[in-house]
């Protein structure tokens, strides 16, 4: 089987099992674990921010950056298809207690249009307030779309002069740095907050990353704990990260390479891939999926009409060229 229905599905190479069987470790509720606090310091460097932290998964990095910037009661805006708003099961709504309004982008894009008119300044007793304006890069249900630089900025610059925070959903952050060439560090200022994944694209088996600076970042670790994400010797998983961000992250230009040539394969046109993920249209998306999977491969319906590919790490150029003759048939 060739599986294309993630980048999460990614096992652990053996170099990487080496690292993290080697890992020197300690309490990190303590503040003890070495490896731990390597990876911290190592991610919150490279995207240009005081402090990060662990966590677990990329939703609750998602949940604990978005509530250091919005309260109870108030809201944070972002594009409709968002993973905080979509996939992540109302956590934001069922731990923070905010609520979200949404612009719609079919690419997930920044629309500071559409922002301006949704944007609602504090005036006490009578609307909701906006208190943040998050967006996703690269864009996951948009198909791995990038933000370009400039719209970052302009959003950057817009939400400052409301006196709002800005959250980056990060978690393929590395896709769009090495598609673009764009320093981390450059969409690191672009946020007040930032998440990124080291399981997806980067092969990890678990774990994320929350940046921002050294107070969001210690409110967020006590948010942590109280969600019940206090990790103990958990350097064995930070020395995947750290392995995955020496060894995973150039290669993802091979990914990219591969995603534009499943896209020709299934009639989509191949410049409009950025990164890793394919979103291909098609009436019969749950039997495109069901006939696929009899030849081999595996790629989701996400949607009635909508079927994804993702490729990754364990889809070497001679399973992505199978995989793409395969669905050339099907298409
Ligand atoms: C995968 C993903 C996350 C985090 O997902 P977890 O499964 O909770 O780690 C967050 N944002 C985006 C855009 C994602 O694709």
């Amino acid at each position: 089987m060739i599986d294309l229905r993630s980048d999460t599905l990614t096992r652990p190479t053996d170099a990487m099992r080496h690292a993290m069987v080697h890992a020197e470790v300690g309490d990190d509720v303590y503040g003890e674990d070495p490896t731990v606090a390597r990876l911290e310091e190592r991610v919150a460097g490279l995207l240009g921010h005081e402090a990060a932290l662990f966590t677990p998964t990329g939703s609750m990095a998602n949940v604990l950056a978005v509530r250091s910037l919005v309260g109870p009661g108030q809201e944070v805006l972002c594009e409709a298809s968002a993973h905080i708003a979509r996939a992540e099961l109302g956590a934001h709504g069922a731990y923070t207690g905010l609520t979200m309004r949404t612009w719609i982008d079919p690419r997930g894009q920044v629309d500071l249009d559409a922002i301006r008119t949704i944007f609602a300044p504090d005036m006490g007793p009578f609307f909701v307030p906006t208190a943040a304006i998050s967006v996703e890069n690269t864009h996951n249900f948009a198909g791995g779309a990038v933000l370009p630089l400039q719209d970052l900025r302009d959003l950057r610059e817009y939400a400052t002069a409301a006196g709002v925070g800005v959250h980056v959903d990060g978690a393929r952050i590395w896709n769009a740095h090495v598609a673009t060439g764009t320093p981390l560090a450059e969409y690191g200022a672009i946020a007040d907050v930032m998440s990124v994944c080291l399981s997806k694209g980067l092969g990890a088996p678990v774990g994320s990353l929350v940046v921002g600076s050294s107070d969001a970042i210690a409110e967020a670790r006590v948010w942590r704990k109280r969600m019940g994400g206090g990790m103990r010797q958990v350097g064995i998983l930070a020395a995947a990260g750290l392995h995955a961000l020496d060894h995973h992250v150039e290669r993802l230009a091979d990914d990219h390479e591969h995603a534009r040539l499943l896209a020709e394969a299934c009639g989509v046109d191949p410049a409009g891939v950025d990164t890793n993920i394919v979103v291909v249209r098609r009436a019969d998306a749950p039997d495109f999926v069901a006939a696929a999977r009899s030849e081999g491969v595996l790629v989701s319906a996400v949607g009635p009409t909508a079927v994804r590919l993702v490729t990754h790490l364990d889809v070497s150029r001679e399973d992505a060229e199978r995989a793409a003759a395969v669905l050339a048939r099907l298409a």
